[in-house]
This record gives structure tokens, C-alpha cells and sequence, in this order.
């Protein structure tokens, strides 16, 4: 007997989806209606609810600056706790179910620990298993590099694996299993008449992913476009329909704009009065680059007397990092000055409409300056705008930029 392709299901779950031994009781009868409806069912999970957090606060209590490989080692069993539960509540309801940690089906990656990335994947074991109707059940976010070391993917990496063992399987279709319905216009927290959309392009969804809209991992969604695998993102807390993200379609570019997002995660530093001369951007992206600064708008002002202005945004969680690093550059170049400001926040609106329609930008800037909402910085790619405004400033903004893009009507 050999597999049909056509019938091969990937389902990832996340944390909160099995947070309780209720909730992966709840989770097991729902993966036995698909069973049951004959699909072939493969399973990804996360660790259970805030678990990883609680091992990262484990290792700290021993040392500030664990061993990368060790902390691998350690994250890594969260998930092996919640596959090792699920595939019990299957038992326990009759559905024939086994296990498997990444290292088991050779889900080979690169040796880079807490970022790894996934280089191959052996599906020999799991078709076997699919072979004789057993759901398969996989550990999430982790893999084995050359050297038999356990790695991890980075935090929210289960959507990637998920995501990278439909395409090895040519599933037709990988459902993310989350806490919300979908994917939508804007925070229904913020934003109470929001939207879930039905469908979203690839594209617009790693700009959201970036934009800090947390439902997807970004790689898992550069994956899915890569290899053309249909995620569609739904709640394990009902049965509605989700949002399936997809291949652009020409539908998509009738809308202006298809979400806007705020994120209030990041600061600025600026990097005043240095010297307006060839390899010193280089020289200052290079220095955060090395100990791992992800930087995400940069603003640089024209020179005069010889002397730039750099501006660029950073997690709040590293601007103290940043500084650091700039400050000591700073002394290397003896000259300039930096400083810092956390009250930013970064609104954005997002669509593939963009390509087609001119002067959205102008449209988002008018009804800014209108309400005395100063623009700081901007930053822009062919599918998405991004201002940096004040903090303070920042819910009043998205609902003004909401309402002028007809958000309600999409
Ligand atoms: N358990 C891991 C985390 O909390 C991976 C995941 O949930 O996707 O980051
Ligand atoms: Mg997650």
C-alpha cells in the first residue's frame, strides 16, 4: 500500500492549543475526526503553553550565559513532553498514534544552535507510519545537526517545521492550529470592528510576520511560498474557517490596503555628528551584527559639514546592547554623539494593492499630519508603509489610518 498524497494532512498546534492535559484531550478528538475521514494525519506540536519560557527561566537561575548547545538541549523537551501526551489521549480514544522527536525521523539541520536551520528531511519513517494508519506526532521547533547534537530553530520555530514537513511530504494543505480565528485587518483589541480575512498572500504575510502581527513565523512562511504549501491558520478552540495564506491572485490588488499593523516593541537610537565618509554605515551595522542586533528601519540624513546623522530602530529588549556597541564606536572614531528614545511605536499598513494604486503613502501622511501625528521616520517596500510616531500617539493614529483605507468594508 502506498500513501496518497492527496490525503496527507499537516496540522501543527501551539502552545496555548495544548497548554492543559483538557486542552490536548480536546486536541486528540479533533485530529480523530480527520482520522477518521481518512487522511493521513501528521501532527507538529509546541511545547505546552508557556513551558519553554519556564525552561529559559530554569537555565538562568543556573547561568546567565549558557552554552548555546546546552540551552538547545534543554528547550528541546518541552516539546517532547507535549508529543509524548498527545499520542497518549489518542490511545486512549482508539486512534493508533506514535511519536517522534526531530532526531528520530533525521530532521537534519545546520549546526548553528537557537537559530538552526533545516536542511533536510528524511520522510521515509514517517510514510511508513502513515503506511499503517497510525497519526503521526511531531516535535516542533527542533532538528539534529551532522555532529548528532540536538538544535532548535528559534522561538515560534514549530510553524517552520510544520511548514517544511508539509513541503517534504507535498501535503496539500498545512493548518496552523493557534489561539485566534485568523488573520486580521488589525489587533481586534485595538481595533474592535476588525476584520478576519479570508485569504492573504505570501508576501503580505511576511510583511505582517515582521510587523510583529505573532501568528506566523516568518520562516515558516518564507517556506510555504518557497515550496507553494497552502497554510491555512486557524483556532483549536472552534470549527470556523480560517485565513489560508497563498500565492498572490489578482483579486488582492482591488483592495487598497489589506491590514494595518502597530508595533510597539522597538526604540530608536541615533548616532549623531560622525563622520560623513565611505565604511562607517558599514562599520556600525557590521558591530550590532555581531553580537546579533537585528536593526529594522534606518534613516540616514544627507552630510553637511562633513557630518551624518544615522537614526535606526532595534527591540527595545536590545537598545541598551546597541548603545553599547555604538558608544565604543563612537570612541573608536572619536567623534559623535548617541542617544536613545523608547517611546516610538511603528504603524504600518500592509497590501498587495500598493503595486497598482499611486499616492497610498500620500493618503496615510495627509491623515497623520491632519491630527498633528508628527512623522519621524518612514520606511517603505512595494507592498507596505511604515511610519515612526510618537508612542503616545500611536492607537490614535491606526484608527485614523484604518478608517481612510475603508478597512471596515474589506
Ligand atoms: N516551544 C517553542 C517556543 O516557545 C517553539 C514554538 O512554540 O513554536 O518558542
Ligand atoms: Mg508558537
Amino acid at each position: 500500500m502506498s500513501v496518497e498524497k492527496e490525503k496527507i494532512l499537516v496540522q501543527k498546534y501551539g502552545g496555548t492549543s495544548v497548554g492543559t492535559t483538557e486542552r490536548i484531550k480536546i486536541v486528540a478528538k479533533r485530529i480523530k475526526e480527520y482520522y477518521e475521514k481518512n487522511f493521513h494525519v501528521i501532527v507538529v506540536v509546541s511545547a505546552m503553553g508557556k513551558s519553554t519560557d519556564a525552561l529559559v527561566a530554569l537555565s538562568k537561575e543556573i547561568s546567565e550565559n549558557p552554552s548555546d548547545r546546552e540551552m538547545d538541549m534543554l528547550l528541546a523537551t518541552g516539546e517532547q513532553v507535549s508529543i509524548a501526551l498527545l499520542a497518549m489521549a489518542l490511545h486512549e480514544i482508539e486512534v493508533p498514534a506514535v511519536s517522534f522527536t526531530g532526531s528520530q525521523i533525521n530532521l537534519l539541520t545546520d549546526g548553528r544552535f537557537s537559530k538552526a536551520r533545516i536542511e533536510k528531511i528524511d520522510t521515509n519513517k514517517l510514510l511508513t507510519a502513515l503506511e499503517k494508519k497510525m497519526v503521526c506526532i511531531v516535535a516542533g521547533f527542533q532538528g539534529i545537526d551532522l555532529e548528532q547534537n540536538i538544535t532548535t530553530l528559534g522561538r515560534g520555530g514549530s510553524d517552520t517545521s510544520a511548514v517544511a514537513l508539509a513541503a517534504a511530504l507535498e501535503a496539500k494543505e498545512c493548518e496552523i492550529y493557534t489561539d485566534v480565528d485568523g488573520v486580521y485587518t488589525a489587533d481586534p483589541n485595538k481595533i474592535p470592528a476588525a476584520k478576519k480575512l479570508s485569504k492573504i498572500s505570501y508576501d503580505e504575510m511576511l510583511e505582517l510576520a515582521s510587523l510583529g502581527a505573532g501568528v506566523l513565523h516568518s520562516r515558516a512562511v518564507e517556506f510555504a511560498k518557497k515550496y507553494n504549501v497552502i497554510l491555512h491558520v486557524r483556532s483549536s478552540f472552534n470549527f470556523n474557517e480560517g485565513t489560508l495564506v497563498v500565492p498572490e491572485d489578482t483579486d488582492m490588488e482591488k483592495l487598497l490596503v489589506t491590514a494595518v499593523t502597530l508595533k510597539k516593541d522597538e526604540a530608536r537610537v541615533t548616532v549623531s555628528d560622525i563622520p560623513d565618509r565611505p565604511g562607517i554605515a558599514a562599520d556600525l551595522f557590521a558591530a550590532l551584527g555581531d553580537v546579533s542586533i537585528n536593526v529594522d528601519m534606518i534613516v540616514q540624513s544627507t552630510g553637511k559639514d562633513n557630518l551624518n546623522t544615522i537614526s535606526f530602530t532595534v527591540l527595545k529588549n536590545d537598545v541598551l546592547k546597541a548603545e553599547k556597541v555604538v558608544k565604543e564606536l563612537l570612541t573608536s572614531w572619536g567623534a559623535g554623539g548617541a542617544s536613545v528614545d523608547k517611546n516610538i511605536a511603528i504603524i504600518s499598513a500592509v497590501g498587495v494593492g500598493m503595486k497598482s494604486h499611486v499616492g497610498i503613502a500620500a493618503r496615510m501622511f495627509k491623515v497623520l499630519a491632519e491630527n498633528g501625528i508628527n512623522i519621524e521616520m518612514i520606511s517603505t517596500s512595494e507592498i507596505k508603509i511604515s511610519c515612526v510616531i510618537r508612542d503616545d500617539k500611536s492607537e490614535e493614529a491606526l484608527k485614523l489610518i484604518y478608517s481612510i483605507f475603508g478597512l471596515e468594508n474589506a
